[in-house]
């Protein structure tokens, strides 16, 4: 019996910060029932994976093979499965980021193990395994007890604390048949120079009030700033002021970062639904009535025009 921790490596090799949140979580759960936590890297990595063990990890295997540079859900999936074998996992953890929605469903219903997708925070094991986790786009939380054997998790991205400690990590490479992809890969197109929007600590988004995409640039020069990424609401990704990868909401993307703030966007419930689990939320509009200014930490009532340039001054004024 032990937990095994999926790490998920960002295309330039470094560890998402959401594994290390995965890797603090899974090795709390480990020690609190009492066995040991271990990591699994499949993809390469440009990082000492024995630093890994200062999350709480004894152990991270590896598993090199050239089909799985690039992520494949079903060929990553088929792995983890032989490798929670190998390792006798009886709990799998992922962060519930994109990578986990696309393995964590597939890998459940290959070792016909309970999922509980989503989860906020540490399993109540004193009698069974209940688990707490958001739902309706995070309006709600539901308590999931899982009755299988093996269990597998995802952790929601930014619900649970990094911790670190003296430990170091065995890295050991393991021996697993790995089917011949699919899929082929045939180009990677990296968006360089952008703080990725999923793993942003920061991010700043923008709506219909921004008039047209010929105005982007003030929120371009405060996200430089702040090094965050952007985003936007849907209609401003329909009308194709910005690429569809930015928009977040119901229909969107569903982020979680230290500090959304959201400039000319009224906060209709759709979009609130991709942004409420954002620890802070900073709403710029010139209506007092938004309704985004009830789910506000702080806000500013004025025009945006005027705001965002002082905005960007003030940031720079304090670097
Ligand atoms: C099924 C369904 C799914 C949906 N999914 C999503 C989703 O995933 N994400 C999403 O975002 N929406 C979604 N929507 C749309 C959602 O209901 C809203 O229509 C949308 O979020 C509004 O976008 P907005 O706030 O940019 O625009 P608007 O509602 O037009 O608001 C613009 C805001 O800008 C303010 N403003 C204008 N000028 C200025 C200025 N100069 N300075 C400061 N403030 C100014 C206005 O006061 C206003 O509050 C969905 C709708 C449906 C029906």
């Amino acid at each position: 019996m032990s937990v095994l921790i999926f790490v998920d490596i960002a295309e330039d090799g470094s560890v998402k910060k959401s594994s290390l949140e995965a890797l603090t979580y899974g090795a709390q759960l480990a020690s609190q029932l009492g066995t040991e936590a271990r990591g699994i890297v499949l993809a390469p990595v440009n990082e000492d994976l024995s630093a890994l063990g200062k999350y709480g990890v004894s152990t991270v295997h590896q598993v090199k093979n050239e089909a799985l540079k690039h992520f494949d859900a079903q060929l990553y999936t088929k792995v983890i499965a032989q490798a929670a074998e190998q390792t006798g996992a009886t709990v799998i953890v992922f962060s519930h980021n994109s990578d986990g929605k696309a393995i964590a469903p597939r890998l459940s219903a290959r070792l016909k193990a309970g999922l509980a997708a989503g989860a906020v925070a540490l399993p109540d094991t004193t009698s069974g395994f209940t688990v707490k986790k958001s739902v309706f786009s995070g309006k709600a939380f539901a308590n999931i007890t899982i009755t299988t054997p093996v269990k597998i998790l995802s952790l929601n991205p930014n619900a649970f604390k990094i911790e670190t400690g003296e430990g170091i990590a065995e890295v050991s490479d393991l021996s697993i048949n790995v089917d011949v992809p699919k899929v082929k890969v045939t180009q990677v197109k990296k968006q360089s120079g952008e703080v990725p929007l999923a793993e942003a600590e920061i991010v700043v988004s923008g709506g219909r009030g921004l008039k047209g995409p010929e105005n982007w640039g003030i929120l371009e020069d405060l996200a430089k700033e702040l090094h965050a990424a952007l985003a936007c609401s849907r209609p401003v990704a329909d009308a194709h002021w910005r690429p569809h990868n930015e928009h977040v909401g119901q229909t969107g993307g569903a982020i979680a970062p230290n500090l959304y703030i959201a400039v000319g966007i009224s906060g209709a419930i759709q979009h609130l639904a991709g942004v409420n689990r954002s620890k802070v939320i900073v709403v710029i509009n010139k209506d007092p009535e938004a309704p985004f200014f009830k789910a506000a930490d702080y806000g500013i009532v004025g025009d945006l025009f005027d705001v965002i340039p002082k905005f960007t001054e003030a940031v720079k004024q304090l670097k």
